[in-house]
C-alpha cells in the first residue's frame, strides 16, 4: 500500500490495477474508491483490516467507472460490508445489466499490447442493481467525502468521475489518464511512472478524453493516483499532466477517432463502423496466448497462491456484437444502431 496524501492510500492489485482507501474527516471512517478485477475482494478486505482495524468497513464504495478492472469486486464487497455502491448516473446502465460498453477498438493507432489483447475482451456489463445508487449530480461534493470534489471526465467511460481535494491538490484521476504507459503491458507490470493516455482501445470518444485531461491538468495537482500506474507526487504531477494536455496524442486512426460512439442514460445509441482489422487471426491467437502466459506467470508470482472467487460480472455479449472466427464483429440481438 502506498500513501498518496493525508488519509488517501493506494492499493495495487495484480500489479496493474489500483484502488483507493479515502478517509473522511471523521477518524476511522472511509470510502473505498474502485474495487479491482473480479476475485479481489479478499485482498481488499485484508488490506482494509490492516489499514484501519479488523472488521472495519467503508461508508460506501464509489466507482470511478464500471469497467471490469474497477467494478470487478464491487458486488462481493457490497454484500460483505452491506454498503451501497455509488456511481455516476451515466454508468448505471452498464452496472445494472441494461447495456454493454462500446466494443474495444483493437485497430487504434499506438494502442500497443493492450490493443492487441483487447481483441479478446468480451463486451461487458455488471448486475449490481441491489446495491447501486446514483451519485447526486446536483452536489459537487461526493457523499461521505467533505472537502473533496468529483469531476465528470467522460471519453473513456461515459460516466467516469475523478476526485479532487483542493486543500492539498490531491487528484484521483481514474482512467482519465494513467501514471504508467498504459499501452504497454510490460510497462504497466513494471509500474514505471509516466503520465500518459489510459486504456486507448476502450476510449470511445477521443475529443472528450482530451477535454477531460485538459480539465484535470488545470487543477495543477500535487499528488496523483490513477486507476493504473504508480503514485506521482510533487512538481512532476502537474508538469506531466500539463505536458499530456498540451501535446495530447490523439491517434491518427481508429474506430472512435473521427467519430465517437454516442452514449446516453439508456446506454450506447450509436457505434461508428469497425475499421478493417488487418491482423491475421492465427497470429493473433498465437500472440494472445503468449501474452496471456506472460501475464499469468506475472500474476501467479504475485498472488501468493490466493484463491480466486467466482467472477461477479455478467457477460451479456449475446445481446450485442461479438467477434467471429475471422475477427469480424457479428451482430447479436442488439438494439444498437450498428452500420457496417
Ligand atoms: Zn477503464
Ligand atoms: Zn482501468
Amino acid at each position: 500500500m502506498e500513501k498518496v496524501a493525508h488519509g488517501v492510500t493506494q492499493l495495487t492489485i495484480q500489479r496493474f490495477v489500483n484502488l483507493y482507501f479515502v478517509e473522511t474527516s471523521d477518524p476511522s471512517r472511509w470510502v473505498l474508491v474502485d474495487t479491482g478485477l473480479p476475485g479481489s475482494a479478499k485482498t481488499i478486505i485484508a488490506a482494509a483490516d490492516e489499514l484501519f482495524y479488523p472488521g472495519s468497513h467503508p461508508e460506501a464504495i464509489l466507482l470511478t467507472h464500471g469497467h471490469m478492472d474497477h467494478a470487478g469486486s464491487a458486488q462481493e464487497l457490497a454484500e460483505h460490508w452491506k454498503v451501497p455502491i455509488i456511481a455516476h448516473p451515466l454508468e448505471l446502465p452498464f452496472l445494472m445489466g441494461k447495456a454493454v460498453y462500446p466494443p474495444a477498438d483493437p485497430t487504434v493507432e499506438n494502442g500497443g499490447s493492450l490493443a492487441f489483447v483487447s481483441r479478446f475482451f468480451p463486451p461487458q456489463s455488471f448486475q449490481l442493481t441491489d446495491y447501486i445508487q446514483a451519485l447526486p449530480t446536483e452536489d459537487s461534493e461526493p457523499p461521505f467525502l467533505p472537502g473533496w470534489q468529483w469531476l465528470h471526465v467522460p471519453g473513456h467511460a461515459p460516466g467516469q468521475v475523478a476526485l479532487f481535494r483542493p486543500e492539498d491538490k490531491t487528484l484521483l484521476g481514474a482512467d482519465a489518464f494513467a501514471t504508467a504507459n498504459h499501452e504497454s503491458v510490460p510497462s504497466l507490470l513494471l509500474q514505471k511512472p509516466q503520465i500518459s493516455v489510459a486504456g486507448a482501445p476502450f476510449n470511445y470518444d477521443w475529443e472528450s478524453v482530451h477535454a477531460s485531461v485538459v480539465e484535470l491538468s488545470n487543477l495543477e495537482p500535487q499528488a496523483i493516483g490513477c486507476g493504473h500506474g504508480p503514485v506521482i507526487k510533487g512538481p512532476e504531477a502537474a508538469a506531466g499532466l500539463t505536458a499530456l494536455a498540451q501535446s495530447f496524442p490523439t491517434p491518427k486512426h481508429g474506430r472512435y477517432v473521427s467519430e465517437s460512439a454516442r452514449i446516453d442514460a439508456d446506454g450506447v445509441q450509436y457505434l461508428p463502423p469497425m475499421p478493417q482489422d488487418k491482423l491475421p487471426q492465427q497470429a493473433a491467437i498465437v500472440g494472445a496466448a503468449t501474452v496471456a502466459l506472460i501475464v499469468t506467470a506475472a500474476l501467479l508470482m504475485n498472488s501468493k497462491k490466493k484463491k480466486a472467487t467466482k467472477p461477479a460480472y455478467t457477460d451479456v455479449r449475446h445481446g450485442f456484437t461479438r467477434l467471429t472466427r475471422t475477427g469480424r464483429e457479428e451482430r447479436g440481438t442488439d438494439e444498437v444502431d450498428y452500420d457496417e
